[in-house]
């Protein structure tokens, strides 16, 4: 029997674990804080920006809500980013993604003090990752790590493979597998769209994480008898529904799961996993920045 790796129930219980990190910040009367500053008036980065804050105001972590006109000039988003980092109160930022053209994402990215990062997109907090030495693991790698792990599978001395190498997912989620630590010690192979024969890669997967933005890339004959596949990706197709959509993931669920000994569906795999780990770093930032040695789940 394949198992379905069940996300929501997964990042339901670090939620839940989360309380007690909560409750050690609040015995030293530190309450932890998330500001989310958004510089878009599109409709799905508004969404995510709200998800995001209701998933804090659910666990006990205040938001703080930063808007700042897409019009207006990348130097009123500086000065936003330049007063949470001066703000004590404030424990943790994200800059959703993307911003306007005129703003720089890599620079904006540089902007955010690495320590409140909690995206770790930061170029300290990436090289810091890469040297096994991480702040904050990037959420949706750092998900993954924990579906695979919740689902009893050893990634030590198992294959890997990652489909996808952005500086979001793929690298960082190669970065983690790949390292002298508990939930890493793969042998890890990164594909992307250069790669050649990708099926002769996949099908050396014990463990295969797809997130290559392509619907429905990854079918069973792509997929070793047996490997525990995790869709990372989300992608919108045309579909006789209400939305006039639907969401598919990069796999191919149905003929996948006929050879996965494990499988994460689309949704509710990895995307509340990415979700509860935002809140995992933004306690472990509030741990950090008032020297309260809190246990994380
Ligand atoms: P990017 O577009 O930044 O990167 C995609 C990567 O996949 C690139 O490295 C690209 O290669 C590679 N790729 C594209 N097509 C192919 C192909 N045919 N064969 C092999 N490799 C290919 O995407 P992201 O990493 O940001 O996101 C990937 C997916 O994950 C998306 O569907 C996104 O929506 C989803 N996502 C889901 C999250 C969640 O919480 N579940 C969070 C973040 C993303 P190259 O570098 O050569 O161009």
């Amino acid at each position: 029997m394949t198992e379905i790796i069940d996300g929501n129930a997964v990042a339901q219980s670090i939620r839940d674990d989360l309380a007690t990190a909560i409750d050690q910040l609040a015995e030293e009367g530190v309450q932890p804080s998330l500001a989310t500053v958004l510089m878009s008036d599109d409709p799905a980065s508004e969404t995510y920006v709200s998800m995001k804050q209701d998933d804090c105001a659910e666990v006990g972590i205040e938001a703080i809500d930063i808007e700042i006109d897409p019009d207006a000039d990348a130097s009123e988003l500086y000065d936003a980013i330049d007063d949470l980092n001066g703000d004590e109160n404030v424990n943790g930022i994200l800059v959703q993604m993307p911003v306007p053209d005129h703003v720089s994402d890599r620079e904006v990215l540089r902007a955010v003090d690495p320590v409140k990062d909690v995206d770790g997109f930061h170029p300290e907090n990436v090289g810091r990752l890469v040297a096994g030495n991480a702040r904050y693991k990037p959420c949706t790698p750092h998900g993954v790590q924990k579906l695979i792990e919740a689902a009893g599978v050893e990634t030590e001395g198992a294959d890997a493979v990652v489909v996808g190498r952005s500086d979001i997912v793929g690298k960082p989620m190669a970065n983690l597998l790949v390292q002298k630590a508990p939930g890493g010690n793969a042998t890890t192979t990164v594909c992307h769209s250069r790669t050649k024969d990708l099926a002769a890669k996949t099908r050396q997967a014990d463990i295969l994480v797809a997130a290559a933005g392509v619907p429905e890339m990854i079918d069973g004959g792509m997929i070793k008898e047996g490997a525990t596949v995790i869709d990372v990706g989300i992608n919108r197709v045309d579909a006789d529904t209400e939305k006039g959509y639907e969401l598919v993931g990069d796999v191919e669920f149905d003929s996948a799961k006929e050879k996965a000994g494990a499988i994460t569906p689309v949704p509710g795999g990895v995307g509340p996993m990415t979700r509860a780990m935002l809140l995992y770093n933004t306690v472990k930032a509030a741990g950090l920045q008032h020297g309260v040695d809190v246990d994380l789940p």
